[in-house]
């Protein structure tokens, strides 16, 4: 099984685009979900929380450039890459104003648009990725992908050492369990949020008493620094 790498949401209306973006970035590991207008795309990025958004700039019912305008405006800094299909498009899709991350312009190959998701992530996660994080008695190394809690290292599955680190790498932060589904499992809402709290519950046994992770009452989980 190959790294599991989070949900993208793509927005196209023209189905064969849309099959073979599907396509390529499910082959690398994504999850996909796919709206075909710019209403419904909006919704799937407000209700699913992808990790990214690649975006047709020409959508049924909204377009996309006022889609990404609308997430802006609500504080939403999801990365989205444009896909474009004119050059002069790209000056507006990356202005200031609508803070989009990359365009790419049609027609791409689907190997371009593969590595185009994978740079706006990397940019998005920023230069301090790889480095050890720490939260009271637990550290966490990404590189090793070990992780020591009381001074033990403690053994975890891959889907409990990504979710510990997502949880990790923004501390404070509250989580809603759909976007814990769409980061770790790269599953849309619809697959079942009950395996967030399952695998919560063996963290919490594997920790111990080192467990930083804290329950927030019908929303999610947030990781606390201890107060000093
Ligand atoms: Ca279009």
């Amino acid at each position: 099984m190959g790294e599991r790498r989070g949900l993208v949401l793509v927005v196209e209306d023209e189905p064969a685009i849309a099959d073979l973006q599907r396509l390529y970035l499910a082959r690398e590991g994504f999850g996909v979900q796919l709206e075909t207008d710019g209403r419904a795309g909006l919704a799937a990025a407000r209700s699913q929380h992808p990790v990214a958004i690649v975006l047709d700039v020409g959508l049924p019912t909204l377009d996309g450039t006022e889609v990404c305008r609308a997430l802006r405006a609500e504080g939403n800094w999801t990365p989205v890459l444009f896909v474009t299909a004119r050059d002069d498009e790209v000056d507006r899709v990356l202005g200031l104003e609508l803070g989009g991350d990359d365009y790419i312009t049609k027609p791409f190959s689907p190997r371009e648009l593969v590595a185009r998701v994978k740079s706006v992530l990397r940019r998005a996660n920023g230069p301090g990725d790889r480095a050890v994080l720490t939260v009271g008695a637990v550290a966490l190394d990404p590189d090793r992908r070990s992780v020591v809690a009381d001074g033990a290292e403690v053994a975890l599955t891959a889907t409990e050492f990504d979710l510990l680190a997502s949880l990790m790498r923004r501390p404070g932060r509250v989580f809603a369990r759909e976007q814990l589904l769409s980061e770790v499992w790269g599953y849309a809402a619809a697959a079942g949020t009950r395996t967030v709290d399952v695998h919560v519950a063996q963290l919490r046994a594997k920790l111990g008493a080192a467990s930083p992770i804290r329950t927030v009452r019908g929303v999610g989980y947030a990781v606390d620094a201890p107060r000093g």
